[in-house]
């Protein structure tokens, strides 16, 4: 390869290859012939984002490739796994020398280095279940546009959900609506960048969104790590009155005056979290919530947002926002598989797993293991102390909701509503839906975290883990 290499001609067959030899360009060196494997993806909508592209080496990445022994025309991984396993899926190009005579007839061929396939990557993905993720975000979507108020539900255009393998961190589906086709991304690319619902966006790993009430769990787990007795109370009134100035509500759906920790996460009592949070001090269960996995790197191969937590050192800190951040709101925002890392932790007892989409690396030759993951877990201290009691809470607030409640196992949910700064004409606040949640309840193996921008509130994202259930557990 040279620095003056232009490429003249793709999918070049045996006819075209001839004629060059024959009019002598090849014999020259004016035209080189090159083999270059070509991607199909036959299932092109399936995890587009995390599976990534490759493409042309640019010249930023032209130093760190020619170290690599790659010639320039090679074909690299530029996004998602395609570029963090191209060691792996890269193989090695090989080598022939071939000889012509004057007429331009092959003489004698040579091979000065035999080529060696790229391994096959084994994802913790389930195809079928991604496709059941993807198509029951898209039905909610369309569900809430047609059927939901100005408010509740009709803005939602997108939305992002994970599923993830408690016991071993494993992505078993990723969601991002809207996506796109691998296979004509690039002849759409203009228009799919010009969509101002942003479908090249890796919603379950760039977006970042405010927890809302699914983050009462972290402010939970503060408390009873600092010895709060899960049986202590506190009065709801509809009105958090401790500030004189600042007296934000309750909307008390199912519960009113004490309220205990379980009671106070089965129906999101927002004065049990407001008085809580404020007792902690927010950057108690701002660090409690850093270790469950909210704004800390989840091990995922793909590019993913830090996200932030509110802290008393932000610079638009006042006591209120200790009050916010303790509902997830505040500065606080984080990815959807921060969420999924954050159930998994709640339901394995403070051990939270790396997240991860590659299982193991297979010779495409020989179908041996050439590499295979280690699952990886971090310790949260507290065990059954810390995480029963909010177990509990989130195992009843599932039941409160008739879509979980008939689901085909007992599941363990936290829904929440956060508001957006975007106001309806009558002022009131555009809110989000997000959820999280695992099952079976007692014995979780799956954990689940579900956002939809403009979905309405927590309880719209609750047919999204019905489905999940209902294709995993369901007979
Ligand atoms: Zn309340």
């Amino acid at each position: 390869a040279s620095a003056g290499e232009l490429a003249v001609a793709r999918g070049a067959g045996a006819d075209m290859l001839n004629a060059l030899y024959t009019a002598g360009l090849v014999q020259s060196g004016a035209v080189r012939p090159a083999a270059r494997g070509v991607r199909s993806w036959p299932g092109g909508t399936l995890l587009p984002h995390a599976l990534g592209l490759t493409g042309p080496i640019t010249a930023a990445q032209w130093p760190a490739a020619k170290a690599r022994g790659l010639a320039m025309d090679a074909v690299i991984g530029q996004s998602g796994l395609e570029a963090a396993y191209d060691d792996l899926l890269r193989g090695q190009d090989g080598r022939v020398r071939i000889n012509t005579g004057f007429d331009g007839a092959v003489r004698r061929t040579a091979q000065l280095r035999q080529a060696v396939p790229g391994a096959a990557l084994v994802l913790t993905v389930d195809s079928s279940l991604q496709k059941a993720l993807q198509d029951a975000l898209i039905s909610q979507i369309h569900t809430l546009q047609t059927t939901k108020a100005a408010g509740a539900g009709r803005e939602c255009r997108a939305g992002a959900a994970v599923v993830v393998d408690v016991k071993t961190g494993g992505i078993l589906a990723a969601a991002s609506v809207p996506g796109f086709d691998l296979n004509t991304c690039r002849a759409d690319y203009a228009a799919l960048a010009a969509d101002t619902a942003a479908p090249l966006l890796d919603r379950t790993a760039q977006g970042l969104y405010a927890p809302g009430s699914a983050f009462k769990p972290a402010v939970a787990a503060a408390a009873l790590t600092a010895g709060i007795d899960p049986a202590a109370t506190v009065n709801c009134t509809g009105r958090y009155g401790f500030y004189n100035g600042y007296q934000p509500g309750c909307l008390q759906y199912g519960h009113s005056g004490l309220v205990d920790l379980c009671t106070a996460l089965e129906h999101s009592c927002n004065i049990f979290f407001y008085d809580v949070g404020r007792r902690l001090g927010v950057d108690t269960f701002s660090a409690m919530a850093q270790q469950l996995g909210l704004a800390a790197p989840t091990g995922v191969e793909v590019a993913e947002a830090r996200g932030r937590l509110t802290w008393s050192s932000d610079g638009n800190y006042q006591a209120g926002l200790t009050l916010m951040a303790a509902i997830g709101q505040g500065n606080t925002a984080v990815t959807p598989l921060q969420l999924a890392a954050y159930a998994a932790t709640l339901a394995n007892y403070g051990q939270r797993p790396a997240l991860h989409y590659a299982d193991r690396a297979v010779s495409a030759a020989t179908g041996e293991t050439l590499w295979q993951y280690t699952p990886t877990f971090t310790a949260v201290q507290g065990g059954e102390a810390v995480f029963g009691p909010i177990r509990d809470g989130m195992k009843r607030m599932a039941q409160t909701t008739r879509v979980l409640r008939e689901a085909p196992v007992v599941c363990a949910a936290k829904t929440g509503s956060p508001q957006l700064a975007d106001t309806l004409p009558g002022g009131s606040h555009y809110v989000n839906s997000v959820l999280i949640g695992y099952a079976p309840a007692d014995d979780p193996q799956i954990a689940v975290a579900v956002v939809l921008e403009y979905g309405g509130g927590g309880a719209n994202a609750a047919p999204i883990l019905r489905a999940v259930l209902d294709a995993v557990f369901g007979i």
